[in-house]
């Protein structure tokens, strides 16, 4: 089982992100957040029949965590440190943004019991720094790259790929830039325009263009130079140093139950007869207002066994150990075989002698156009 809290407060909010975020009203909604998530946690556990021994890494994610207060992320992680064996955690890690924390505040991470930190940085140039609305400065992201390291806190770094007028070369130097600050891993994401983003209208009048060709660049120029420099590319955005990958998003690719807390969190628990998927309300007010009623009512859907799995084999075809083929059952054979003679998959022996579906070359970026296909 994984712990997934999710923090809604940002400084400043992104253009392109879609996740339910906003900026704080006050340092009271912060504090009285805080105490929200630690009686939710104690009424979902009851509610769920959940073994707080069964909880395996503990993740807090936004929304940017490290914009909590001081005080605020003391109060938090010293009643989960009530709750749970913090010991028995894989991992206890941090979401982070430049700005928002100093060395002192990664030292407090650290002491706080946070072992992992991934630091948004997303690119180190001016101008597409200013394109995607952040507000820091490339070497601002560095310092906030260095505290977390002198802190001793594993450091993952994040960058975007796919931005209209990005060249190769500029991602060429961003790769090189942040390879030189030494991270346990890194992501790579390609720039996607959801809905309910900013940046989605202005992509329906054509102004935001991509460039396919440009995109595979991107992402071929980023597998072949992280993996000679000895980060294995685990996931389709993900590379790590041998036993730095993270283990709470591991465990979401291969389908582990997670239980999430916080406005706008999911989580999906194995009841028995069925998987279960819960959906919190995206209202900070309003999530604290059930704190207060101790009345969460988050939304409620079972998944039936086929969605389960079209989602499972969906997750797992982005790792590199893909998808074993007792777990392929849905899907049909010709479909298989279109993508392995295209060269985008083949079959590949794990250590138990079982025979995996798993992505190559191109198809690790065409990673969602291959799931359609294959679920068509
Ligand atoms: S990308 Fe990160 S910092 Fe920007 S709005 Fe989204 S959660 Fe906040």
């Amino acid at each position: 089982m994984l712990l997934y809290i999710h923090i809604p407060f940002c400084h400043k909010i992104c253009p392109y992100c879609s996740f339910y975020k906003h900026q704080p009203s006050a340092q009271a909604q912060m504090l009285a957040f805080v105490d929200a998530l630690l009686i939710e946690f104690d009424r979902r556990v009851e509610q769920h029949g959940l073994n707080v021994a069964d909880f395996e890494t503990l993740y807090f994610g936004g929304g940017t965590p490290s914009l909590l207060s001081a005080k605020a992320i003391t109060t938090l992680m010293e009643g989960f440190a009530e709750r749970l064996d913090f010991a028995q955690l894989g991992e206890i890690s941090i979401e982070t943004n430049p700005r928002t924390f100093d060395a002192a505040k990664a030292q407090l991470f650290a002491d706080l019991g946070f072992g992992r930190a991934s630091l948004g940085i997303q690119s180190f140039h001016a101008k597409e720094l200013a394109f995607l609305g952040r507000d820091h400065s490339a070497d601002e992201a560095k310092q906030a790259a260095s505290y977390l390291q002198a802190a001793g806190l594993k450091t993952n770094l994040d960058l975007i790929f796919g931005l209209p007028n990005q060249s190769l070369a500029s991602w060429e130097s961003s790769l090189e830039q942040m390879t030189e600050l030494n991270p346990t891993s890194i992501s790579c994401y390609h720039l996607t325009y959801e809905q309910n983003t900013p940046f989605y209208e202005p992509r329906q009048k054509g102004l935001l263009r991509s460039n396919e060709i440009l995109d595979e660049g991107f992402f071929s120029m980023a597998d072949s130079y992280l993996t000679s420099l000895g980060y294995d590319h685990y996931e389709t955005s993900n590379y790590a140093k041998p036993g730095c990958e993270s283990i709470h998003n591991k465990g979401y690719w291969e389908g582990k139950d997670y239980l999430g807390l916080g406005p706008s969190a999911v989580s999906t628990i194995n009841e028995g007869d069925g998987f279960v998927r819960y959906e919190n309300v995206s209202s900070t007010d309003a999530y604290i207002a059930q704190a207060e009623s101790r009345d969460f009512t988050p939304t409620k859907e079972v998944l039936g066994r086929k969605d389960w799995e079209i989602e499972r084999i969906a997750l797992m075809l982005r790792t590199n150990t893909g998808i074993a083929k007792q777990h392929l059952g849905q899907v049909n054979r010709q479909a298989i075989q279109d993508i392995i003679d295209q060269g985008y998959a083949y079959w590949r022996s794990d250590e138990q002698g079982s025979e995996n579906l798993s992505l190559k070359g191109q198809g690790k970026l065409l990673v969602d156009g291959i799931v359609e296909h294959l679920m068509r």
